[in-house]
């Protein structure tokens, strides 16, 4: 699945084709993703200037005058830019023609993903109730901290619950957990001001080293299952139950938290 970083890699990839580009045409090979396309898509599009290509969580919004276009990728979404005259794929649900004579493509085989619209000056309900973003400078171990009292759910299903910040997905909180030396079973209320100190920081560094690896690969996270390949030689905890701990040795453990697998150090979280 594609998380905050191979999203943002997917916005900075995308800028210099569809920035300041006008929109020709919209294609849609069907009338739903995960929901259906609003008819403001196919009717509103043509014709509009792109001014900007924004990434909000896990989200990326064309601003155009009218209003903006809402892509998530999904569970297997992938968004490219290509010449006109590539044919058509399987899963290949729509297609935005730009007035340089590309084509930004949307597939997606599963159909989590979603293509919606936002009036200009609104706020879709999807993005109302998010929490700030991890690198934004609204987001540290402070506010961690603050956002946490009285909280008695692990810490782990705490970082990852979208009202509190957005984009630390499964991967990210394991490995910022690990690095932090907090146990993601931990009840959030009753984490120090300082360790939340630390895990922010941890988050913010971790989250920037992956984009910043993404940067450079746009090809890896194309691939058809979305997988953070560059990365995953690099993580320390996610997807290593049973294997040893690469600070200390001692074998890795794992649980199922809020539904999902998490994997820790029993010696060095606490
Ligand atoms: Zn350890």
């Amino acid at each position: 699945m594609p998380e905050l970083p191979e999203v943002e890699t997917t916005r900075a990839g995308l800028a210099p084709h569809l920035t300041g580009r006008t929109i020709s045409a919209v294609t849609l090979r069907r009338p739903d993703l995960r929901w259906p396309i609003p008819p403001e898509v196919a009717a509103q599009l043509p014709g509009q200037r792109i001014d900007t290509i924004r990434r909000r969580a896990k989200y990326l919004l064309l601003d155009t005058h009218a209003g903006s276009a809402l892509l998530h990728l999904g569970m297997s979404g992938s968004l490219r830019v290509l010449a006109p005259d590539v044919p058509v794929r399987r899963h290949d649900h729509v297609d935005i023609a730009l007035d340089s004579g590309q084509v930004l493509r949307f597939n997606d085989p599963r159909r989590f993903g979603c293509l919606l619209w936002q009036p200009a000056g609104e706020t879709h309900a999807l993005l109302r109730d998010l929490g700030p973003e991890p690198l934004d400078d609204a987001f540290d171990g402070d506010y961690l901290f603050r956002a946490s009292r009285g909280r008695r759910a692990p810490v782990k299903a705490f970082l990852m619950d979208q009202r509190i910040v957005v984009g630390v997905g499964n991967i990210y909180a394991a490995e910022a957990l690990h690095a932090a030396g907090i146990s993601p079973l931990r009840e959030a209320g009753r984490i120090a001001r300082e360790r939340y100190v630390r895990l922010g920081a941890e988050i913010r560094r971790i989250l920037a080293y992956a984009i910043g690896r993404g940067g450079t690969t746009l090809r890896d996270f194309i691939s058809p299952d979305g997988a953070p390949g560059y990365f995953e030689q690099e993580l320390s905890a996610y997807g290593r139950g049973g294997l040893p701990c690469p600070g200390c040795g001692t074998p890795l453990r794992q649980a199922l938290i809020a539904q999902r697998t998490t994997v820790w150090c029993p010696r060095c979280q606490r």
